[in-house]
């Protein structure tokens, strides 16, 4: 069963359809899984978020910063390929081809297109975006389970981890195990990821504040001179 075949991670589009499944909603623990998934989905968010923190709203407009907040779930549309029989080591299976920083590449490239109706110029909707996308790779592949990601599509299939994995892997869909481990994988996603994204963010936004302060003071003082 679609279920059992893999252990689901960082999961975003995964996660959705596990809540929405009848089946496995009645067999699981809803209420800790919905609670994981909106960690997790938060978590993916924060990268973008830190992205406008650091360049500034006056780059990253609103407009692109939720563009970017949607293409951090993207790579994760390929568990559809488990519904048509793909195997999660395959280059089109999960983890595969939408996890490489060509198709975060590709994402970036076509939102170069679309940069003056994201409020935006070509070269930050490009980072932006790819920034983003390829954020959702890398943080898969510091999850202790699963399979690894195939960052280099389509040079090679190879499947890669990062040396260091913090992340514990949320193995949803196998019944009982959730339910002990699931406090586990908020807490490592809670320390791992949030804390340090949302340490960047504080950072990045004290940073600028500080700058224009001074720069304010600066120029009071020339208008005084
Ligand atoms: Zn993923």
């Amino acid at each position: 069963m679609f279920a059992f075949q893999f252990h689901c991670h960082q999961i975003s589009v995964a996660g959705l359809w596990f809540t929405t499944n009848p089946d496995i909603r009645r067999d699981n623990k809803p209420k800790q899984r919905r609670a994981i998934l909106i960690a997790t989905i938060f978590a993916h968010m924060l990268v973008p978020l830190a992205v406008r923190a650091g360049a500034g709203p006056n780059l990253v407009s609103r407009r692109l910063l939720v563009v970017a907040a949607a293409a951090t779930a993207v790579p994760d549309l390929d568990v559809a390929a488990f519904l048509y029989g793909i195997p999660y080591g395959d280059p089109f299976g999960h983890r595969g081809f939408t996890h490489s920083f060509a198709f975060a590449g590709l994402a970036g490239l076509a939102a170069t297109f679309f940069a003056s109706r994201l409020n935006s110029n070509k070269l930050i909707s490009f980072w932006t975006i790819f920034i983003s996308m390829a954020s959702h790779p890398v943080l898969d592949s510091l999850t202790n389970g699963g399979y690894g990601v195939a960052f280099f599509w389509p040079m090679s299939d190879a499947r890669y981890f990062l040396p260091w994995q913090p992340i514990m892997v949320s193995p949803i869909g196998i019944r009982g195990f959730f339910e002990a481990r699931s406090i586990q994988v908020l807490i490592s996603e809670f320390f791992w990821v949030l804390l340090p994204l949302l340490a960047a963010i504080i950072t990045a936004v004290s940073a600028r504040r500080f700058r224009d302060k001074r720069k304010k003071a600066l120029m009071h003082k020339h208008e005084h001179l």
